[in-house]
């Protein structure tokens, strides 16, 4: 077991962090958790403090949202807050790994103060698309629900043809929706007609938008302005995925009668379990990377068994 003896605190979270520790327990880690519960965790270690939960690890999993400006630790379990401060921090030792999905101002200022190494899961490729497969299974739950009419048949239009646009342009084509992608790159929507969907320029927007009966962003900047809501369908569904605040504008939405959806977070919501082992595999390749690399520079130290 290449992980077995490496110590990892699982702080906070939700149901997604109850499968990480187990799994990463599963593979032979030192798991230590605070701020989860679940009969799931029989067998692991539950810390009363986090002074206890940063003793001997080597690697801290935080939960995908991390922590917000003032420390405070994302969780759906603890009923008190959890604040992740310098004083808790300064407890870790030296080379911490910190997990995260994102890591905002305040958790890369401590994490530097400590000398701690942060790993943004959200920025690595291949869990965006594993990802990208729970999203749109949520994005689609949102529509089904959403709107009176058959995604089959219906005119859908994907914004954005990256790791998420491009799952979720296949998930609705395959349900039978009429398929268009916008997107300002060449290459994805030459890929996007070679998958037989619709193609247009984001910059056409404006001139196509009416058809729409669904419209899912994926871009992660406002390019459902006013001026492209003046030409969408009064009916029409818009569930934006895009990270905070969204690319739509969602005043103008509202006043326009358009309903329009900000759906953050939806592998944790739609499918945890599977979102969970996701974020566990790839923690666990890339701490299996690190300690390849501790056992190269100091020659057997958490090496592998
Ligand atoms: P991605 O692979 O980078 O794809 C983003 C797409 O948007 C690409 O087609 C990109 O085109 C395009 N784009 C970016 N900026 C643009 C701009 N200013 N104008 C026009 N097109 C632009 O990202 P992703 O992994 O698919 O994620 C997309 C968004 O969804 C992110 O905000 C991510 O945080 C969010 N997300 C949300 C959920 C959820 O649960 N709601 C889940 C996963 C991801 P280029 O390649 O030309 O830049």
């Amino acid at each position: 077991m290449p992980l077995k003896g490496v110590g990892v605190a699982v702080l906070g979270g939700d149901a997604r962090q109850v499968i990480v520790a187990k799994e990463l327990h599963r593979q032979g880690v030192s798991v230590k958790t605070f701020g989860l519960f679940s009969k799931e965790l029989n067998g692991i270690e539950q810390c009363r403090s986090l002074e206890l939960l940063f003793q001997n690890v080597q690697a801290l999993v935080l939960p995908m949202p991390g922590i917000n400006e003032e420390g405070e630790v994302y969780t759906v379990f603890s009923k008190s807050p959890i604040m992740l401060s310098e004083a808790v921090m300064c407890l870790a030792q030296k080379g911490l790994i910190i997990y995260v999905g994102v890591a905002k101002p305040r958790l890369k200022g401590l994490s530097r103060n400590i000398g701690a190494k942060i790993v943004e899961l959200a920025e690595i490729d291949e869990l965006a698309i594993l990802n990208s497969i729970p999203t749109a299974e949520g994005a689609l739950k949102i529509a089904i629900e959403k709107t009176p009419f058959t995604i089959h048949g219906s005119p859908v239009f994907v914004l954005g043809f990256g790791r998420t646009g491009l799952t979720l342009a296949r998930v609705v084509s395959s349900l039978g929706a009429k398929t268009t992608v916008a997107a300002r790159n060449e290459q994805q929507l030459a890929r996007a007609y070679e998958m037989g969907l619709a193609t247009i320029h984001i910059n056409d927007l404006p001139d196509y938008v009416s058809q729409a009966k669904i419209i899912f962003n994926t871009i992660p900047a406002l390019v459902l302005t006013k001026n492209v809501l003046r030409e969408v369908s009064r009916n029409c569904l818009i569930v934006d995925l895009a990270s905070a605040p969204g690319g739509t504008d969602f005043n103008i939405a509202k006043k326009m009668g358009i309903e329009a959806i900000l759906a953050p977070g939806l592998p944790g919501k739609a499918a945890p379990q599977t979102a969970g082992f996701m974020v566990a595999r790839v923690v666990s390749r890339l701490l299996k990377e690190e300690v390849t690399n501790w056992s190269l520079q100091y020659g057997g130290a958490c090496s592998e068994s």
